[in-house]
């Protein structure tokens, strides 16, 4: 097989701008100049595209355009959504929980608010990283105001299924928060029907721009604002509006097919089909994550007896770009608490690998990088001594 020269496979990290993106942003800032809050004819023509945009990705989960703020990214979402919501609502109570698998911008979030005086209780995961909603129902209290749980798990993959959740805690009266990051425009969302009072998302996970993200929050939630300014996003999150930022992000809202879905996901499944047969002793390697509740584009492998860091590394070398666990955990040598969560032992969590693909992936990348991880793992498995059968 000819050399590949790069071989992108870390789409749950950040992905590639679309030129589609790029082309409207493009067109949009070379023609126009004005601040969605003047009152002249430019500002009013920036406010009235603002506006579209919000009613686009509105749309796109079922919530209405006034439901939509616009924030930096995922990471703004996730402190404006529980920070505000727990601060403005701490008359009602002081208890909030979340799990043991979330992004950092969640669970430092959670740290964060447990030093303010916040009691954090944290919902435990099955092996397949599925939260378990008896213990969930058991954590509630009276004194519980919020409970936020991530649709899908950026390193493992993992789908809640976030309406049992969501019904959970609107029968119990408690707010439902979710980090929709990796799911959005994946997997289906329906905030009426799955009962979600606020979700966080990201333009660079879907090919927009980096920078700009959205909260979706349910009207008559009450939320602090975390910053102070002008009355911006409906007085709750102040900053002269991201438009440029904005039509990148609706506009690669629009560019997502159900066929680009679906040949990801056949790819994904050639993929992880691939690597699993890289070992033959099915005790040395596995997936991670759920077998069938997983995003599309996420295949997560352990091979025991070996470095996750030297595969990345010896990849990387070979133009493929991959994560070991998620890219936040990655610079750290501790394990994933991810991995950990789903009971893996630390010595089973050393050799993980996160390939994540996109609608940009083709089949001759996958073979290429299923030859390579072949290679890379069968190399590094003859130098190690915990290695039996060789
Ligand atoms: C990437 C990611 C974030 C952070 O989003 P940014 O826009 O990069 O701040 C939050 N949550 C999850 C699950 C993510 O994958």
């Amino acid at each position: 097989m000819s050399e590949l020269k790069k071989v992108y496979l870390d789409n749950a990290a950040t992905t590639r701008i679309a030129k589609e993106v790029l082309d409207e942003m493009y067109e949009y800032s070379l023609n126009n100049v004005g601040n969605a809050s003047s009152l002249h004819t430019d500002g009013r023509n920036a406010r009235k595209i603002l506006e579209e945009k919000r009613q686009l990705i509105a749309n796109k989960i079922n919530a209405e355009s006034d439901e939509i703020i616009f924030t930096s990214g995922g990471t703004e979402s996730d402190n404006l959504a529980v920070k505000g919501i727990a601060r403005a609502n701490k008359e009602k109570g002081n208890h909030i929980i979340t799990s043991t698998i979330e992004h950092p911008g969640i669970m430092n979030t959670f740290k964060a608010l447990q030093k303010e005086g916040f009691e954090v209780s944290y919902v435990n995961v099955d092996k397949y990283g599925l939260i378990k909603l008896d213990e969930l129902e058991s954590l509630i209290t009276e004194k519980t105001i919020l409970v936020s749980i991530m649709h899908a798990n950026n390193e493992i993959g993992t789908i809640q299924d976030i309406e049992k959740i969501g019904k959970l805690c609107r029968d119990n009266d408690v707010l439902f928060h979710t980090d929709a990051v990796q799911s959005f425009t994946k997997v289906p969302i329906d905030v009426k029907e799955q009962y979600i009072d606020a979700a966080s998302f990201s333009s660079h996970k879907i090919h927009g721009p980096k920078g700009v993200g959205a909260l979706f929050l349910r009207k008559g939630v009450k939320l602090d604002k975390l910053f102070n300014g002008g009355a911006h996003e409906f007085r709750k999150r102040p900053g002269t509006e991201n438009v440029e930022g904005v039509i990148g992000f609706a506009k690669a809202v629009d560019l997502v097919t159900c066929d680009d879905l679906e040949r990801m996901k056949d790819l994904r499944n050639k993929l992880i089909k691939g690597l699993l047969e890289i070992v033959e002793d099915k005790t040395e390697v596995w997936l991670n994550g759920h077998p069938t509740e997983r995003l599309p584009n996420n295949a997560h492998i352990s091979f025991m007896h070996i470095e996750g860091e030297s595969i990345l590394l010896n990849l990387d070398f070979k133009g493929i770009r991959i994560s070991t666990g998620s890219a936040c955990s990655s610079k750290s040598l501790t394990s994933s608490h991810v991995l950990l969560a789903t009971g893996l032992k630390p010595e089973q969590a050393h050799g993980s690998l996160r390939l994540s693909l996109s609608k940009y992936t083709t089949i001759e990348e996958i073979d290429y990088t299923i030859e390579k991880v072949r290679e890379v793992v069968e190399q590094l498995r003859n130098i190690s001594p915990m290695v039996k059968n060789k």
